[in-house]
C-alpha cells in the first residue's frame, strides 16, 4: 500500500484512543473466560423472548437463542461476526478486491451507510483540507462537510458520471490557487448518482483512479444504489450470476479507496445498516470514531440481515436484487413514457441506468427554485430545485430532482402532467 494514513487524518482524529472496555470485546468469547469486565447488562431484565420475521416469499427467519442474545445484547463495534462474514464474502464476489483482507483491507459495519461517512468527513477534513465532490451532490453529504469549514471543490458531471478532464482541471487549478489547503478526498457516487441519475462508466473510473494516484488523492466511493443498476440480465442467460462492473475499491492497489455500501435501498432503509470498505488503518480509525459515537450498529439488524444473506446464500440474494432491478427499471421507463408524452420539448434529461432519480433540465427556466418551493407546492407537486445539490445552495439552478422510486403510476403521471401545464403558461 502506498497511502500514507498520517497524511490525511485530522489532529483531532489522531488523537482518539481505543475504549479499554471496547478492548475486551474479543476476549470474552475466549474458552474459560470469566469474564467480569464489560458492563453487560443482564438479558433476564430484558422482556423479550423471541422475534419472527416473515419475508415477502412467506418463509420464515429462524431466530437460535444464541442469535437472540446476539440481537438483544451490545456487540463488536466492527460488526456482528455473522454479518461481517457474509458481508467479506459479498464484497469478494462482486469486487475482487486487489489488496488482501488480513494485511490491507477491512470491513466497519455503520447505522446507514451516513453515519460511517459523515464520520469518514470527520476523520479526514479540517479546516485546512479540501475535498473534491461532483457537481451536483448528495445533499447529506455537504450537511456533514461544510459546516467542517473545509475547501469544497466541485467537479463537473454529465450523463455519463465524473468528467475525469475536470476532475484534473479542478487539481490543477487548486494547486496553482495558493490557497494552502491539502486535498484530501474525491467524494464521488458511481452508480445512479443522486441527484443526477448518472453512472459513471468503467473508463472513466480507470482514469479517475489513475488522476487520483497521481495527485495522491482517496477516492471515497459512495455506492448506495450499486444493486440498483438496470442491466441485471442484459446479455446474459438463464441461471447467469450478475455481473457489475469495476468498482473503485476493484481498481485498489494503493490503498487509497473507501467503499460505503448500504442495505437501504435492498432490504429495508429503516433497519439503518450499511458498512464501509477499506484501509485497514483508515477502517480502525473509524472504528475509534464508531465507539466515541454509537459503540455499534443496531444488533438486532444485524443479526437479522446476516442470517438473511446466510440462509439465502448467493442466488436467492441475486433473485431478490433483480426484483428490485426490475421494479425501479420499469419505474424508470414509465417516467420516461410519462415525459415524452406530457413534457416532449419543455425538459432535457439524461436516461439514467439505474437508481431512482431523474435530474431534469427546465427549458427556458434559469433559476428554478421558486417554481419548485412555492408554484409546484402550490399545485400539489413536491419536487427539489437543483440549487439543493451544490456546495453554494444559494446560487442559481435550472434543474430539478424528480424521484420516481414510490409515487403510485398514476399519481407519478399526474405530478408529470401538472408540471407540463405549469411550465406551459410560464413559456
Ligand atoms: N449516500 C447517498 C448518495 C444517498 O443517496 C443516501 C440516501 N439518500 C445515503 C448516502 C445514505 O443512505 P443510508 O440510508 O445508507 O444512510
Amino acid at each position: 500500500m502506498e497511502v500514507k494514513t498520517s497524511d490525511f487524518v485530522t489532529r483531532v482524529s489522531s488523537r482518539r484512543q481505543p475504549s479499554a472496555i471496547r478492548a475486551l470485546q474479543p476476549l470474552v468469547g475466549l474458552p474459560g473466560m470469566i469474564s467480569l469486565g464489560g458492563g453487560l447488562p443482564n438479558p433476564d431484565a430484558f422482556p423479550i423472548t423471541g422475534i419472527s420475521l416473515t419475508l415477502s416469499d412467506g418463509s420464515q427467519i429462524p431466530m437460535s437463542d444464541e442469535q437472540l442474545n446476539a440481537a438483544l445484547q451490545y456487540g463488536p463495534t466492527r460488526g456482528q461476526p455473522l454479518l461481517v462474514n457474509e458481508l467479506i464474502r459479498m464484497m469478494n464476489t462482486y469486487h475482487h478486491p486487489k489488496l488482501p483482507w488480513d494485511e490491507c483491507l477491512d470491513i466497519l459495519v455503520s447505522s446507514g451507510s451516513q453515519d460511517a461517512l459523515s464520520r469518514t468527513f470527520d476523520m479526514l477534513l479540517d479546516e485546512n483540507s479540501a475535498i473534491i465532490v461532483e457537481k451536483p451532490t448528495y445533499p447529506g453529504a455537504l450537511a456533514a462537510i461544510v459546516p467542517i469549514g473545509c475547501t469544497i471543490l466541485g467537479v463537473e458531471t454529465d450523463g455519463n458520471g465524473l468528467i475525469p478532464e475536470s476532475l484534473k482541471n479542478v487539481i490543477e487549478e487548486h494547486h496553482r490557487s495558493g490557497d494552502g489547503t491539502k486535498i484530501k478526498a474525491l467524494y464521488t457516487i458511481p452508480t445512479g448518482q443522486n441527484p443526477r441519475g448518472c453512472t459513471t462508466t468503467v473508463e472513466r473510473k480507470e482514469e479517475v483512479f489513475r488522476i487520483c494516484h497521481d495527485a495522491n488523492i482517496l477516492i471515497l466511493e459512495d455506492d448506495p444504489y450499486y444493486f440498483l443498476r438496470y442491466d441485471f440480465f442484459d446479455g446474459r442467460g438463464e441461471g447467469d450470476h450478475w455481473a457489475p462492473p469495476r468498482s473503485y475499491l476493484s481498481m485498489d492497489e494503493d490503498g487509497r479507496v473507501l467503499r460505503f455500501d448500504s442495505f437501504s435501498k435492498i432490504m429495508s432503509s429503516g433497519i439503518r445498516l450499511g458498512w464501509a470498505t477499506g484501509p485497514k488503518p483508515f477502517i480502525e480509525r473509524l472504528n475509534l470514531h464508531m465507539q466515541a459515537g454509537s459503540l455499534h450498529a443496531c444488533s438486532l439488524s444485524q443479526v437479522i440481515v446476516g442470517e438473511m444473506l446466510r440462509l439465502w446464500g448467493r442466488e436467492k440474494f441475486e433473485s431478490h436484487i433483480q426484483k428490485a432491478q426490475l421494479l425501479y427499471r420499469n419505474r424508470m421507463l414509465k417516467f420516461k413514457e410519462f415525459m415524452e408524452t406530457h413534457l416532449d420539448g419543455l425538459v432535457e434529461w439524461d436516461e439514467p441506468v439505474a437508481g431512482m432519480f431523474a435530474w431534469m433540465r427546465l427549458k427556458g427556466v434559469k433559476d428554478t427554485k421558486k417554481l419548485v418551493m412555492e408554484d409546484c407546492r402550490e399545485r400539489g407537486v413536491l419536487m427539489v430545485p437543483g440549487n439543493a445539490f451544490y456546495a453554494d445552495g444559494d446560487a442559481p439552478s435550472p434543474y430539478v430532482r424528480a424521484s420516481f422510486s414510490v409515487a403510485p403510476l398514476d399519481k407519478l403521471e399526474e405530478a408529470v402532467r401538472r408540471l407540463a401545464s405549469l411550465l406551459r403558461e410560464r413559456s
